[in-house]
């Protein structure tokens, strides 16, 4: 049995209770060696086996699951935030089909919620954005043509850019041929929840220097919308004129 745990953004606790269970009663973990901390790996057992998916490719991960399967034994897949988002997962399960080896996945919180978290922001502000758009810039991996930045830029909605700060200068430019402006509020959010978690409040038109000016390369995400700003309007949710399913309001509905 495979076990697709989300190890969460970096903060050992921000593991799911269910992820952690599972990673203290694993045979084998594979983790993935560039972004899962690996203060996670102090809750495997003395004698788990434990490998670095960094230096592995697919057909290796499955060769190590492969063996393991054919012992009875046990192996969680560790990928760093939630395994859905960016994770290269789907082609593991595809394997795993085809080899008839039974799998499940345990969610795990993604660093755009760390992100947040750490921004104490929220990204659907009422009168704001009620739309976040989670994507990347082209870069090694290509991006479909209908979803290149400067067309989903045209929503102006809170953005969240994976996999980018290598390429900020190109990814301002984008921005900007939507509704974004060099004004739009913009953060720079680098390992969000680990101890050298940094927080960069910019603009789209000063993202590539922000970066510069902190030494930010790799492990960031970066925010985008005015929903960093904040908003004035409030929520109607709980307005108490506002009738729901579980209270009653004094509006006439
Ligand atoms: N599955 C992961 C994303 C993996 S892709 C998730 O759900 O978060 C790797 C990219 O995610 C990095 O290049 C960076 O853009 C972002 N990332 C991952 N962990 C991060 C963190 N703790 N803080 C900021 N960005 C992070």
């Amino acid at each position: 049995m495979v076990h697709f745990v989300g190890a969460g953004p970096g903060a050992p606790e921000l593991i799911t209770l269910r992820g952690a269970a599972l990673l203290e009663t694993a045979d084998q973990v594979i983790y993935a060696g560039s972004l899962v901390n690996p203060a996670l790996l102090e809750r495997c057992r003395a004698d788990c086996r434990i490998l670095n998916s960094a230096v592995m490719t697919l057909e290796e991960v499955i060769d190590a699951i492969c063996a393991a399967e054919a012992q009875g034994r046990t192996t969680v897949r560790l990928h760093t935030g939630d395994p859905s988002v960016y994770g290269a997962v789907r082609e593991q399960m595809d394997r795993l089909e085809e080899l008839k080896i039974p799998y499940d996945v345990t969610p795990g919180v993604s660093s755009f919620c760390a992100a947040a978290a750490a921004l104490r922001a929220e990204y659907t502000l009422p009168g704001i954005s009620q739309t976040l758009i989670l994507t990347r810039m082209e870069g090694r991996t290509p991006v479909p043509e209908r979803e290149q930045l400067r067309s989903l830029a045209q929503h102006g909605s809170s953005m969240a850019v994976f996999l980018s700060v290598g390429m900020l200068t190109e990814l301002q430019a984008e921005l900007m041929k939507g509704a974004y402006t060099a004004e739009t509020p913009a953060a720079l959010v680098y390992k969000a929840s680990w101890p050298e978690e940094m927080v960069v409040n910019c603009t789209v038109g000063t993202l590539a220097e922000s970066a510069e000016k902190y030494g930010i390369r790799r492990t960031a995400l970066v925010l985008v919308g005015e929903f960093l700003a904040g908003s004035r309007e409030r929520s109607r949710l709980y307005d108490p004129a506002f009738t729901t399913g579980y209270r009653k309001g004094t509006d006439k509905t």
